[in-house]
């Protein structure tokens, strides 16, 4: 039986980044529980992605099972033209409360890709109220991840998003330097040169700079300096262009902070969120903005954002994110990644020595160890299996960010089935 629609998936169905023709192995999962993904045939694997930096709280976590089992109960969905719901009002209150002050106002979208599409609109939007059109480039940095939406890929980094493949489709924008210093390197001012220097030859042609801040994901899994950030606030702030954080990776305390511009105690113009907002559950994101930006937006008064999907704001999805959130806050969650991020630092720091490793970082729930050259992901990938753990490397990188909730023991497992693969 189940050979069969293993068989069929791999005749039929894509997976992330995958081949029709030379599809690469996937493994069934029948469910999950805490930390842990039960395999159909019966093998349990300590999780170390939280599905992509989704499932904070675990899977099947009693508290988000009920929130959706009641509103369930109530409607699973409702348009959102010409109808609100408490959900979505409750979520938007507990959002703005706790993301950085001044961002007041909401857009609720269904992934995080649709989420910088959304926040891409409404910096050109903003221009072309004000009279401004031809502020219609973006600024950002190398080795950024954004999405695989048309606007987004625009500003993922130009080797590895893709840009070769799409070059003759994708609008063109301004790519500063991946910062080169790390998170707790000292600051020196040239680091920002380049940077500066793209913002004064081209800030009459830029809406907005968009990035990841802190911590750069799915492009690298790089952290840099909050400086980096700080002067980079500072610099949108002198050339009047919008700043875009795309906190979607980052969001929820992954860092150590509820949202990693706090690190360098800023605030951006525009904010996506997604991934961890459902605890993993749904899909749902959002971009969050200030007044200026919605007023902005407004013009005279009768300017319309342009948006509005089918599902936007599903209720099922809200009431999953407040309750997720809600969890989130009701626990001692700083306290928590930082014993995740010591015990990281302790387990993985030794691979330093190693000699395929180039170097291993660890900041908050999230611990890498960059090799040297690039891994055979399919081949690593049964191994770690079958040492019991879910870890899913990509190119040089080797990393975890597990779920918040994971026990000393399990995170040592994981930590231990990456000594041995490098060994
Ligand atoms: C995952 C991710 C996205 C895209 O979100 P999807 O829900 O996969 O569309 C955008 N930005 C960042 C930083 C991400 O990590």
């Amino acid at each position: 039986m189940s050979k069969d629609w293993i068989e069929f998936d791999r005749n039929h169905i894509w997976h992330p980044y995958t081949s029709m023709v030379n599809p690469v192995p996937v493994y069934p999962v029948k469910s999950a529980r805490g930390v842990r993904l039960i395999l159909e045939d019966g093998r349990e694997l300590i999780d170390g992605m939280s599905s992509w930096w989704a499932a904070i709280h675990g899977y099947n976590h009693p508290v988000l099972n009920q929130a959706i089992k009641r509103q369930l109960d109530d409607m699973a969905h409702v348009m959102f033209g010409g109808i609100t719901h408490q959900p979505a009002v409750d979520l938007a209150e507990l959002l703005i409360q706790l993301s950085p002050a001044p961002l007041e106002k909401i857009f609720y979208c269904d992934s995080g890709s649709v989420s910088v599409e959304v926040a891409i609109k409404m910096a050109f939007q903003y221009w072309i109220a004000k009279g401004k059109p031809e502020r219609n480039k973006l600024l950002t940095i190398r080795s950024g991840y954004h999405g695989d939406t048309f606007a987004a890929m625009s500003v993922c980094d130009p080797v590895t998003g893709m840009h070769d493949t799409f070059k003759n489709i994708l609008p063109r924008h301004f790519f500063a330097p991946q910062p080169v210093c790390g998170f707790r390197d000292s600051w020196d001012e040239t680091y920002i040169g380049e940077f500066r220097h793209l913002l004064d030859r081209n800030h009459q042609k830029i809406a907005a700079t968009i990035l990841e801040p802190v911590v750069q994901g799915a492009g690298g899994m790089w952290f840099y300096s909050p400086h980096y950030l700080r002067r980079i606030r500072e610099l949108c702030n002198q050339y009047d262009v919008l700043l875009i954080a795309d906190e979607i990776a980052t969001g929820f305390g992954r860092t150590g902070r509820m949202f990693a511009c706090e690190h360098a105690d800023i605030s951006p113009d525009i904010m996506c969120i997604g991934k961890a907002l459902t605890g993993g559950y749904m899909t749902l994101a959002a971009t969050l903005a200030t007044q200026k930006v919605s007023d902005g937006i407004a013009g005279n008064g009768t300017g319309i954002f342009m948006h509005g999907p089918t599902f936007m704001a599903n209720p099922l999805a809200c009431s999953v994110a407040l309750a997720s959130v809600r969890l989130l806050i009701s626990k001692n969650w700083k306290e928590k990644i930082r014993a995740i991020e010591s015990q990281l630092d302790q387990e993985l720091a030794p691979l330093k020595l190693k000699k395929s490793v180039n170097d291993v970082r660890v900041l908050g729930a999230i611990g890498v160890v960059e090799m040297k050259s690039a891994v055979d992901m399919a081949d690593i990938q049964k191994k770690f299996v079958e040492k019991g753990v879910w870890i899913r490397p990509f190119g040089k990188l080797i990393y975890l960010m597990p779920p918040y909730i994971i026990e000393k023991n399990d995170l040592s497992l994981l930590t231990k089935a990456i000594r041995e693969i490098i060994d």
